[in-house]
């Protein structure tokens, strides 16, 4: 249950990362003909260092976009993007760009950021972003600014960009909260979907799903795998001298034996009502056979008990591999039959049965 939920997040974290590389591929895109075309006007203008150092600006961030393409890390992606922003919104501001409206640019820089990054790195960078627009704002005479601001420009740029900021925070942290809670809901439903209340197996629907896939699997690779049907013996009389209390909490507690005994790779659903289906991958029909044998003598020796009286249980099962079927009807139908067979013969058994030493009445079954 755990496994799954955290697995769920797992995928749609993958699909939100994916997302957010396809949009950054395209900002660079975006970025680099930005930088073309306004390195361009800065040329016609006559300001040739600055035209050269914006197109200087377009290897990085194509640079970045060729690394992502070839190695499809999404970390160096991320990293090289906003090293790349963050040393030209700092170039603009030293230089105050064409008459002084570099820093305009720097209102891009939050959103970006937000985007980019989670809400506590992003808030010491655009800290840290904060510093260094204070530095040359303050310094001019340092010898990389060759920009002087006035301070009502100065006093305006800090209040405006300071409030943007803490707008972008408040959004995004929203943002993730709203994404969460309807992350957590999906889960609970995706999981409920596919779950038995009151045991919390996999219901019927989702074993039927998982067979069919591991029958497509089979017939793709030639994986073999067992299914073992199990009802409990009896049931109704456990319900009509204990109560149907007692009943659920006998159910509960076989749920508990069944997964217990299985391997994790195994998948153990209830079936509906007192009967259960086990499907074991990998598994030919000995192996399930011994399985289904091991679980029924646990059931058989295991002390089932609801508020202190003792409930006599015991289940009879029905084996199958898919070697002896050609489709799933027929595998569940085979299954059926057996367990069927299990029950005429006195219930509290497997069927086929495994050979042994100690019973003389078995038979070896046909594999
Ligand atoms: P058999 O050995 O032939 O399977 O006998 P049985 O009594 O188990 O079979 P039958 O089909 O006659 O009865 C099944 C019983 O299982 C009746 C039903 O009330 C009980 N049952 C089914 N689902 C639940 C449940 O969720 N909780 C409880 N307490 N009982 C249930
Ligand atoms: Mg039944
Ligand atoms: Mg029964």
């Amino acid at each position: 249950m755990i496994k799954d939920s955290s697995l769920g997040y797992e995928a749609a974290r993958e699909r939100e990362e994916a997302q957010v590389s396809r949009v950054l591929t395209w900002l660079s895109l975006a970025a680099a003909l930005c930088l073309a075309s306004i390195g361009a006007k800065a040329w016609h203008s006559d300001h040739i260092t600055h035209a050269l150092t914006l197109w200087g600006f377009i290897l990085p961030v194509l640079a970045n976009m060729v690394w992502y393409a070839r190695t499809g890390n999404r970390d160096v992606q991320k990293t090289g993007l906003l090293v790349v922003v963050s040393v030209l919104f700092t170039y603009l501001i030293a230089s105050g760009g064409e008459g002084n409206t570099g820093p305009l640019w720097f209102y891009v820089f939050p959103p970006l950021l937000f985007f980019l990054t989670n809400l506590k790195t992003g808030t010491m960078i655009l800290l840290l972003v904060y510093l260094v627009a204070v530095i040359v704002f303050q310094f001019p005479n340092l010898p990389f600014v060759f920009a002087e601001y006035e301070n009502d420009f100065i006093i305006r740029f800090f209040v405006t960009l300071a409030f943007e900021s803490i707008f972008c925070f408040v959004l995004e942290a929203s943002r993730l909260k709203a994404r969460n809670e309807l992350l957590d809901l999906a889960l609970t439903h995706e999981h409920a979907a596919k779950t038995d209340e009151l045991t919390g197996l996999s219901n019927r629907r989702d074993i039927l799903n998982r067979l069919s896939e591991e029958f497509s699997r089979h017939k793709r690779a030639g994986h073999h795998f067992s299914i073992v049907l199990i009802d409990l013996d009896l049931f109704k009389n456990i319900n009509d001298q204990y109560g149907h209390n007692a009943g659920d909490a006998a159910l509960k507690q076989f749920a508990k034996l069944v997964q217990s005994v299985i391997r994790q790779t195994d998948v153990a659903a209830r079936w509906g009502g007192e009967e259960f289906l086990l499907l074991l991958p990998d598994t030919s029909l000995i192996p399930a056979l011994t399985l289904a044998e091991r679980l029924r003598s646990k059931v058989e020796q295991d002390r089932f008990s609801y508020h202190g009286q003792e409930l006599p249980i015991t289940m009879s099962a029905g084996v199958c591999s898919v070697a002896q079927v050609d489709s799933i009807e027929t595998m569940l139908k085979q299954a059926d039959a057996h367990l069927y067979s299990a029950k005429e013969a006195g219930r509290n058994r497997v069927i086929p049965r495994v050979r042994s030493h100690t019973a003389d009445t078995q038979s070896e079954p046909s594999v």
